[in-house]
């Protein structure tokens, strides 16, 4: 007998589910809170009636009870949102599975409200067509600043002579020299800074169309930056720089990357 405690309300959205015992799961719920780990019981058999409103990346109400030293145990959950395309489609699915896993490694269980909105946002423009390389370029730069990892794009990180540069970054098309990614100092630098730097540490070449995509990716609206076309060697250019940029402050790369990338 499990003692059942008060039952509670919560909204949230599934990031990720795991197996449990003979027919249960545990779902991840990312809610304005937070994210939290509850229990669904007998979600896996044919026909239990929770299963359609606990599917991954789908938005849900769930009514769930206090259990002392164990999961919450979800009794009821209606979808308010179901997102498809996302668990049908593998190569969106995929995409949904990097949001998710970047949100929970750098969250870590902290709670922010705008998590909460930039995940929803992001999954709901997923389902509705956006470009989904262009929308994980502009997430990674949102997701970043708003858990504490956002990168200096604007000005300068470098030193030389023993002093900050800080010059302001304006990059042009017609920028004859590459300016850098300084991983440890964690942003851009101005193309002197780069010469000089290279060989010292974590310094790699950036072009000047892929630094000016990264400025307004972290500074414009997803719409506005949607209207403008990313040539395609400057998204590879970008989803490298990232991968990296990721990577180098998680230690690790995310593994949702291996499938799309191999
Ligand atoms: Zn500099």
């Amino acid at each position: 007998m499990t003692s059942r405690g008060k039952l509670y309300r919560l909204e949230g959205i599934v990031l990720s589910r795991r197996d449990h015992g003979e027919a249960d799961r545990v779902v991840k719920l990312l809610t304005a809170e937070g994210s939290v780990d509850l229990l669904a019981k007998g979600i896996r058999k044919p026909r239990s009636r929770k299963a359609g409103h606990l599917e991954l990346f789908c938005k849900t109400q769930v009514l769930a009870s206090r259990v002392a030293g164990s999961w919450d145990i979800i009794s009821q959950a209606e979808a308010l949102q179901v997102r498809p395309r996302l668990q049908e489609d593998f190569r969106l699915g995929t995409y949904a599975r990097y949001v998710a896993e970047l949100a929970i490694r750098f969250f870590e269980g902290e709670t922010d409200p705008q998590l909460y909105i930039l995940i929803d946002d992001v999954f709901s423009r997923l389902e509705e067509g956006a470009d989904p390389a262009l929308l994980m370029r502009w997430y990674e730069q949102q997701l970043l600043a708003l858990a504490g990892f956002r990168p200096e794009w604007s000005t300068c990180v470098g030193e030389r002579n023993g002093s900050l540069c800080q010059v302001s970054l304006h990059p042009r098309p017609d920028d004859r020299h590459p300016y850098g990614l300084d991983l440890e100092r964690g942003g851009a630098v101005c193309h002197e800074c780069f010469v000089s730097g290279v060989g010292e540490h974590s310094v790699r070449p950036l072009s000047p169309s892929a630094l000016s995509w990264l400025q307004a990716l972290q500074r414009r609206s997803f719409d506005e930056v949607a209207q403008f076309t990313l040539p395609e060697r400057t998204a590879g250019e970008l989803a490298q720089v990232m991968e990296q940029y990721i990577a180098y402050h998680l230690e690790r790369r995310p593994a949702a990357l291996r499938l799309l990338h191999g």
